[in-house]
């Protein structure tokens, strides 16, 4: 899984890079579909009950699960979050950044950095012998402290050979709830942040989530290793570390 981990994110990377205005949303899918064959993987989400793209790529509004088009350009001042499932020698890794492409509205600028530091924060609490309500409660609080709010109809979870195994790992609720974590444990943790309210709705293609009130929304996912000590992120970013506390 590290090695599987380290690929989805070196895909997520090079698909950040890969943004640019003018270029359509299935101009990434078909770049990410590219770089997952090449690296001898299959995408963890093409056919997974039934999803029809090798990436989910989703802008401002939409939330998550959002599908490449050919009809949706990327424009300047867009905020594209990628999310990127790979199966390499049968054990996934799954993550997910946020994008702004040129200048965004500090406003933007807020809800990515509010998103990021949420997922530290949670990150920082996936100890063994912890609840996974601790990930949930420290996500939610830092969250809701900075005036933003936390998507209640997705979730992480736990991953392995499959995409979505058990525990889930909701970004909201009290530190005793959920199963207590365990060294050996992967789980996704994926918090889904709204600069409006937290209501979503999804479209018509069945997939893409949105905000009800149209305002945008960021999206970070790690895949993390529980350990005896420190958590280990398996989905690192070649271009920065985060820092545990
Ligand atoms: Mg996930």
């Amino acid at each position: 899984m590290r090695r599987s981990g380290a690929l989805a994110a070196q895909i997520r990377d090079r698909l950040a890079d890969f943004l640019e205005p003018g270029i359509t949303t299935l101009d990434v899918d078909r770049e990410a579909e590219r770089l997952i064959a090449q690296a001898g993987a299959k995408s963890a989400f093409k056919g997974y009950k039934g999803f029809p793209g090798h990436l989910c790529i989703s802008i401002n509004e939409e939330v998550v699960h959002g599908i490449g088009s050919p009809r949706r350009k990327i424009q300047l001042g867009d905020l594209v979050k990628l999310d990127v499932g790979v199966v390499l020698e049968g054990w996934l890794g799954d993550t997910a950044t946020t994008v702004p492409v040129g200048p965004v509205p500090p406003e933007w600028d807020h809800l990515v950095r509010v998103t990021e530091e949420a997922l530290e924060r949670g990150i920082a609490e996936a100890r063994a012998g912890a609840r996974v309500g601790q990930i949930s409660h420290a996500v939610q609080k830092f969250v809701e402290s900075q005036g933003c709010s936390i998507v209640r109809e997705f979730v992480g979870h736990g991953l392995g050979r499959k995409l979505h195994e058990e525990p889930q790992v909701p970004n909201f609720g009290r530190p005793k709830d959920g199963p207590k974590l365990r060294p050996g444990m992967v789980i996704c943790i994926e918090p889904m942040v709204n600069l409006g309210g937290p209501s979503v709705r999804v479209l018509s293609d069945k997939w893409t989530a949105v905000t009800v009130d149209g305002l945008p929304s960021a999206h970070v996912e790690h895949t993390v290793l529980i350990t005896e000590d420190a958590p280990e992120i398996l989905t690192p970013s070649s271009r920065a570390t985060i820092a545990i506390s």
